[in-house]
């Protein structure tokens, strides 16, 4: 890949004057570059960060103030709901609500998810924008390619770079995207005093990915197309959900036993957590979520396999609900 990777933690100062970059803590250049990119796909101002959940985190410690309320969107990423009810002893507050609709009244910050994982619904971004509280919204599933939250009107438009961004499982990575300008200081203001800081590695990584997204995520989508078709005539197939873009599929078989054998057998793809990476993956959500999903809820990240070959293993593995 073109372009240096500087591993610094500190550059010298020039006639006694702190330059562009100082300490890394602040910015450093491979972070800067990989911004850059990253804003020009979402079309705002981006920030890094060591993971999606260091980035949500930034965001409702600067967005959010003692006793405030998370409207967080129904079936969105477990791990959001999980870090707000642990800042309950800071004074967060967290109510869920069907994105689908307007998100409810009094709440102080909007968190909806394009599509939802692992329920794949998509949020209604003009009622949500229409409410007065700042809006959040995590598109690590559709990606900058098919979702543009800044666009939309949101406030902030938020990715798990971890996942189809950097697409190849071997970092964890996080992103905000901001267009008002005063929002991205605060947000860098809070990231660079509590240390919450991507490294340059992370960077060089995601900036990589970056590379090949457009490839990747053509081939992921078109396969996942296929494949929910086939998986919808299937008859152990009792639904599939799938918002029509990008490569992660939903589907429920009878039972979390039968979701449970069917996650065993299958080979091609791992049996294994995370999404949008090169390689498929599946698991039964059930494990993590409990009763807040379907039992029989598998969730499938699409990678670059022949979709034929990931066809084959499914029916195989599907042969066992
Ligand atoms: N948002 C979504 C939609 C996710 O799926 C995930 C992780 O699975 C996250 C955020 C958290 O990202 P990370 O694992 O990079 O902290």
């Amino acid at each position: 890949m073109d372009g240096p990777l500087d591993r610094s933690a500190t550059w010298p100062y020039e006639d006694g004057v702190p330059g562009r970059f100082s300490y890394a803590r602040a910015d450093h250049p491979t972070g800067v570059a990989c911004e850059d990119a990253l804003g020009a796909l979402d079309g705002g101002q981006a920030l890094l960060f060591p993971s999606g959940m260091a980035a949500v985190t930034v965001v409702v410690l600067t967005m959010l103030r003692p006793g405030g309320t998370v409207a967080l969107a129904q079936g969105a990423y477990y791990g959001h709901r999980m870090l707000l009810d642990h800042l309950a002893p800071w004074g967060v507050n967290v109510v869920e609500f069907d994105q689908t609709g307007p998100p409810p009244r009094g709440a102080d910050l909007i968190l909806v998810e394009a599509p939802a994982n692992p329920l794949l619904t998509m949020p209604d971004a003009d009622a949500a924008v229409a409410h007065p509280a700042p809006v959040v919204c995590d598109a690590t599933v559709a990606s900058p390619l098919r979702f543009r939250p800044l666009d939309r009107g949101c406030d902030v438009a938020l990715h798990s770079a971890t996942k189809v961004l950097a697409g190849h499982d071997d970092s964890l990575a996080g992103v905000t995207v901001a267009r008002d300008a005063d929002l991205r200081d605060r947000l860098h203001l809070m990231r660079r005093l509590s240390g919450i800081v991507a490294s340059a590695d992370t960077a060089w990584l995601v900036l990589r990915g970056l590379e090949t997204l457009e490839v990747r995520l053509a081939r992921q989508e078109a396969s996942a197309r296929v494949l929910v078709e086939r998986l919808s005539a299937h008859p152990s197939v009792e639904t599939v959900r799938y918002p029509g873009l990008s490569f992660l599929v939903s589907f429920d078989v009878a039972d979390g036993e039968a979701a449970g054998r069917v996650e065993r057998a299958v080979r091609v793809i791992e049996n294994a957590t995370s999404l949008g990476g090169i390689r498929s993956k599946l698991e039964a959500r059930h494990r993590w979520e409990g009763d807040r999903i379907p039992a029989g809820l598998l969730r499938f990240s699409v990678g670059l396999e022949n979709p034929d070959a990931l066809w084959a293993d499914l029916e195989r593995a599907l042969a066992q609900a």
